[in-house]
């Protein structure tokens, strides 16, 4: 619990600031129970910079309780996660004034309290707070049903993720192609100005609103740089014609995750997690910010086959996102003619890319790599892909201590998920050791195998979780870039 402050402050960008312009003084949030260490996004809007204090107060104006003192807060919009505790003491229960003190300034909302979460209070284990693709969302907690904007991202709910991968998806369609996008509108006009952009025909938004002429959605904005807006994967909100939704009902016999915080593709089959493989996701640069990869959900449509970026050969390629393809981890090619992998295979597992996902070609104990995928996928079969955003705060659970890890006692050099691994020749079998010896002699040396995902060391996941870690910024560099969006039209 150390590094979990009582007060979780997220220096968040939010995709709102199209909604910014707004020169008083307001204060925000979802409307739903909070939890004392679960989390909620608390947003407030001020005139200036300065320093801003909030208080949960009663009804006859006595202070019960400070949520957050001295907050350096600037002009605009600002945000930040309240777990429910101050100085490690849980906020009391109860319907609250939630109070925003800014000099002579005061705005107010209510906050309800519930119970504090008693299982993460024996649990010393690092918190896992539930996570959900739609946890900037000013409508975070009004959507009661199932899908992927209220899905918490946890692999191991199968039976949830399997529901959603196969359930209908609505998405945005002008008749004009998978290349072409739609501006989201702050307002519902077409003179109104833009928050995002969204791609036609595969990708999924979310429904807040149904109106006759106009709908209120959600998505991350599909923003390349070619897009007519640019905000770099923000979770926006804004206006699409109604005409434009259209309902799909995606393949019901595959569907894949991607989850940006593992670098991983989790392929699920007849219900279950049939397979895991390493990729890269896109890694942004100053003078790429729209290298990142975008968050949302999809439907994979057509089949590219081979195609070269730079020096870099892509092959198997399917696309899912406008320029955004899922294939074949690149290779180059050698003066001899022959494809090298060794530039981009090893970063597999790490974010590398410029927005396409790269896929392992090494097989996994379930026989399953990129040319698997290929090889089970028709030409736009509508297989409906989830992408899970990395939001600062989310953490990689450290594996229990007596999990299983295997290797070749007799001089392997690697450890590896299963019993049973591609790199061998068939019909080996591993031995097993618990995962809290893996630091330790003989298996301190071990090697993590490239074929079948296996468990990162325990540092390995810390390093990660230090990067993630509530307060801070993962890629401060796309933070950067996101400041002056969303860029106006021209
Ligand atoms: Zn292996």
């Amino acid at each position: 619990m150390k590094r979990w402050i009582a007060l979780l402050l997220a220096g968040f960008l939010l995709p709102f600031s199209a909604f910014g312009q707004d020169t008083g003084i307001s204060v925000s949030v979802p409307e739903k129970t909070l939890h004392p260490w679960d989390s909620i996004l608390i947003r407030f809007f001020l005139p200036e910079d300065g320093t801003a204090e909030l208080i949960l107060m009663d009804e006859e104006g006595e202070e019960r309780f400070p949520v957050v003192k001295d907050y350096q807060a600037v002009r605009g919009q600002n945000s930040l996660f309240w777990n429910g505790t101050y100085a490690h003491q849980t906020a009391p229960e109860g319907i609250w004034r939630l109070v925003l003190r800014f000099g002579a300034l005061q705005a107010e909302t209510r906050i309800t309290i519930g119970t504090p979460l008693a299982q993460i209070m024996e649990n010393p284990a690092p918190l896992q707070l539930r996570f959900t693709p739609a946890t900037t969302s000013p409508y975070d907690g009004m959507d009661q049903t199932l899908n992927y904007w209220t899905l918490p991202m946890n692999i191991h709910d199968e039976e949830a993720i399997w529901q959603v991968l196969t359930s209908p998806i609505t998405v945005v369609d002008n008749g004009k192609g998978e290349r072409a996008q739609v501006i989201l509108r702050a307002e519902p006009s077409a003179e109104s100005a833009g928050v995002g952009s969204v791609t036609c025909a595969t990708q999924g938004v979310h429904v807040i609103s149904r109106g006759e002429e106009w709908s209120l959605v959600e998505c991350y904005s599909s923003s390349f740089h070619d897009s007519p807006i640019l905000n770099w994967n923000a979770l926006v909100q804004g206006y699409v014609p109604t005409e434009y939704l259209t309902e799909i009902t995606p393949s019901q016999e595959l569907g894949f995750v991607i989850d940006k915080l593992t670098q991983r593709l989790y392929v699920f089959r007849e219900g279950r997690l049939f397979s895991t493989l390493l990729v890269s996701t896109g890694l942004s640069n100053p003078r790429q910010p729209y290298n990142e990869t975008r968050s949302g959900e999809f439907l994979m449509t057509s089949k590219v086959g081979t195609f070269s970026s730079d020096n870099l050969r892509c092959g198997l390629a399917i696309r899912f996102n406008r320029g955004d393809l899922l294939h074949e981890v690149p290779y180059t090619l050698l003066g001899d003619g022959s494809a090298s992998y060794s530039l981009c295979e090893p970063k597999l597992g790490t974010k590398a890319s410029h927005g396409c996902i790269r896929v392992q070609r090494k097989l996994t104990p379930e026989g399953v790599n990129m040319g698997w995928i290929w090889a089970n996928l028709k030409n736009n079969s509508r297989t409906r892909l989830l992408i899970w955003e990395d939001w600062q705060g989310r953490q990689i659970e450290i594996p229990a201590e007596d999990t299983p890890v295997y290797y070749n006692p007799r001089g392997g050099q690697y450890y590896h998920l299963k019993e049973t691994c591609d790199m061998t020749r068939a019909g080996i079998r591993f031995t097993s050791f618990p995962y809290g010896q893996l630091d330790e002699k003989p298996y301190s040396k071990l090697k993590r195998c490239a074929y079948c995902a296996p468990l990162l060391r325990r540092a390995e996941i810390e390093a990660i979780n230090a990067q993630y870690a509530f307060g801070g910024d993962h890629d401060p560099v796309l933070t950067e870039a996101r400041e002056s969006c969303p860029r106006p039209l021209k």
